[in-house]
């Protein structure tokens, strides 16, 4: 067996040759212990090579998320080859990474991708003097037009069977020099005990890398003399020591560089880029055209595309539960299993499965604005408003999802790289109103705000936006504390997406989504079907009304008293809604032994319009639906926190309507 892992910047292309080098042999998981989306594949052709799709990362320090898991899997695992993935029309700061990766001292091999836009502009890179200078063999190639693969993997399997590591240069000078090779000799015998090479070691020790500094096992004594060494160094340089450190990587790449690469004329694609940000990123338009765009995106997703692929989708799985109803029927099955089957484990599943168009629908999207450059974009307008909250500007995209639907919402946090902004996302997602909530909403209104129901809508997401608000406040200020980390990403060029990732993506998202379905949800499904039809002497009922779920809610209803709302189908149609938030409004009509359309006539007499609209802020801000959960417990990997945040949500949701009960029933 042979592994390689594949490392490289954001957007130099890394995707895009993973799919080239595996087709699709690829399994899709996360690294384990963190959520952090990891792809292995095996290399075309060969049943014994493996290669890994790390995320994408700037540099080897701890910072980021990425950036401990690629490192710790660098560290840890038996990888026998790098695959270094470079942008070739960004070359200098791809070579960052490089630098580091040299020193680790682990066979590699540089992929330089983005020849076929370097060639079109008249730039052109110098290989072999280029690749003799920094002492790793390197293969040209294009990703997207599928160029110099065949030569890459040919190259990717001498260096890793030959065991080829990088040359030993010498690519520091001056005072960094000393304190480097002076601080390398000392720890040597610590870096061997560790297994750690020591050059990679020393230079961590100076950047100030504490998890590093921790598993070297250094003494009181040798710490500080490397301390000593380190001030000495800065005091030469007049630099920091992260700078100098940084100042020495790029004195030696702009000397490779000079020598060896000839830049591209200003690239077409650069000019496009400007041209197009002139207007996408402009200091007046930025928001429009963000609004637009987004706009769109919502209008197609939850539009009509995606409401006519849902219920296209939702037929065929009628189609196909009524065909197993007939088939149990036709054999005389127990009419309890008929049950259990069709009203339990395939309503609760299909539930949840007719979301997945959607969802497969609006990844098609995020995934176009992605990989062509635009969510960088993004990020970068979003991120002055959001850092006053706590977050930085990545988080905004997820949370717009949300108004959507919290479970992709949850899935797109991903993208973030720190865990504390993402852990905050993730818990703020639930506040933006789901589209799940909004035949709820028109029902109320049309039963007691028929005049105002756009009014009332309005108010109700603006309501669950604010308290989002208060709650990253109150976030920020207590367990998450801290700064967001700072924006780095530089704007890449507007790409052209290629179809291939964008249709690998959105299988993918589609698979996780189906797994998800049958495993959670199918268990919640059965546990809500059994309270729904069984009486507390396990007697089956024909009236829901006396089920153990209607029970629970007469026991929970008092709960809601000072709500304005004591009535156990109220709580009841609440409880159900943990399942769905569409559920809120079937229970209510199965409750009430109605119509759909006589609902809101039966409702005027169940609730007053200021116990009404309490209702409708508890539904609100209350807890997110099973999916969201599940989502939610996968993304956070912890259960404690899952139920901290029902509990934080349902309590919110009830202080608040509380509030506004007591006012209005004060005022009115
Ligand atoms: P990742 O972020 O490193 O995974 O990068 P992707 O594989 O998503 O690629 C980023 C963008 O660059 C996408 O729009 C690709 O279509 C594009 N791209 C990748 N390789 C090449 C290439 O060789 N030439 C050109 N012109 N574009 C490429
Ligand atoms: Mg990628």
């Amino acid at each position: 067996m042979i592994n390689f892992a594949l490392i490289g910047n954001q957007n130099s292309g890394k995707t895009t040759l993973f799919n080239q080098l595996t087709g699709s042999n690829q399994h899709v998981g996360n690294f384990p212990g963190v959520t952090v989306d990891r792809k292995d594949g095996y290399i075309l052709g060969y049943k014994d090579r493996v290669i890994t799709d790390l995320p994408g990362i700037y540099s080897l320090s701890p910072y980021t998320n990425e950036e401990i898991v690629t490192r710790d899997f660098l560290l840890d695992e038996k990888v026998d080859c790098i695959v270094n993935i470079l942008d070739a029309t960004n070359i200098e700061r791809n070579l960052y990474l490089t630098l580091q990766l040299i020193e680790l001292q682990i066979p590699m091999v540089l992929a330089i991708n983005m020849m076929d836009e370097m060639r079109t502009n008249g730039g052109t890179i110098k290989i072999n003097e280029f690749s003799r200078a920094i002492g790793v063999p390197c293969v040209p190639i294009s990703a997207a037009k599928n160029e110099g693969i065949q030569d890459l993997v040919h190259e990717m399997m001498r260096v890793a069977v030959n065991k080829i590591r990088p040359e030993k240069i010498d690519f520091c000078a001056g005072a960094v020099h000393r304190c480097l090779h002076g601080i390398s000799h000392m720890i040597e015998d610590h870096a061997v005990a560790a297994g750690l090479p020591r050059r990679f070691a020393a230079s961590k020790l100076i950047e100030g890398d504490e998890p590093l500094a921790k598993r070297l096992n250094l003494t009181q004594n040798e710490l500080e003399m490397i301390e000593h060494s380190v001030v000495e160094m800065e005091k030469e340089c007049e630099m920091d020591r992260e700078a100098a450190m940084a100042d020495m990587r790029y004195c030696f790449i702009e000397n490779l560089c000079r020598n060896t690469v000839i830049r591209p004329t200003v690239s077409k694609e650069y000019l496009r880029s400007v041209k197009i940000d002139s207007i996408l990123t402009s200091k007046y338009f930025a928001i429009p055209a963000f609004v637009l765009i987004m706009g769109l995106i919502f209008y197609l997703t939850f539009g009509p595309i995606g409401t006519f692929l849902s219920d296209g989708f939702a037929l065929i799985i009628d189609w196909i539960i009524n065909y197993i109803s007939e088939l149990l029927i036709q054999f005389e099955i127990n009419p309890v299993v008929h049950s259990l089957v069709v009203d339990g484990i395939f309503a609760g599943i299909s539930s949840v499965l007719s979301f997945m168009p959607v969802i497969v629908v609006l990844f098609f999207f995020l995934s176009i604005l992605e990989d062509s450059g635009y969510m960088a974009r993004v990020a970068f307008i979003m991120d002055r408003p959001l850092r006053q909250l706590g977050l930085s500007g990545k988080s905004f995209v997820p949370m717009l999802i949300g108004f959507g639907c919290s479970v992709p919402a949850i899935m797109a946090t991903r993208t973030l790289s720190s865990e504390r902004d993402r852990k905050m996302t993730i818990l703020l997602t639930p506040f933006m109103s789901c589209t799940a909530k909004v035949p709820i909403y028109s029902v109320f209104a049309l039963a007691f705000f028929p005049n105002h129901a756009a009014e009332v809508m309005i108010l109700l997401y603006a309501t669950g936006i604010v308290v989002g608000i208060g709650f990253a406040m109150i976030l920020k200020k207590t367990v998450y504390k801290g700064a967001p980390i700072p924006f780095v990403m530089e704007l890449p060029n507007y790409r052209m997406p290629s179809a291939k990732s964008v249709l690998l993506l959105m299988w993918e998202k589609a698979k996780d989504f189906i797994t998800r379905a049958f495993t959670i949800i199918f268990l919640a499904s059965i546990i809500i079907w059994f309270l729904q039809s069984f009486d507390l002497r396990f007697n089956l009922v024909e009236d829901s009304s006396y089920s153990i779920l209607a029970n629970i809610g007469q026991i929970i209803a008092p709960i809601f008293a000072p709500l304005g709302f004591n009535d156990w189908r109220a709580a009841t149609a609440l409880i159900t809604g943990f399942s769905a938030k569409e559920a809120v409004v079937s229970s209510l009509a199965v409750l009430l032994k109605t119509s759909a359309d006589q609902l809101p006539t039966m409702l005027s007499s169940m609730f007053t319009t200021a116990s009404a609209f309490s209702f409708l802020l508890f539904t609100l801000l209350y807890t997110p639906c099973v999916a969201a959960i599940a989502a939610v417990k996968r993304e956070m990997g912890s259960v404690k926190s899952t139920i901290a945040l029902i509990v934080t949500q349902c309590a919110i949701a009830w202080i608040i309507a509380f509030i506004f009960y007591t006012c209005a029933s004060l005022i009115l």
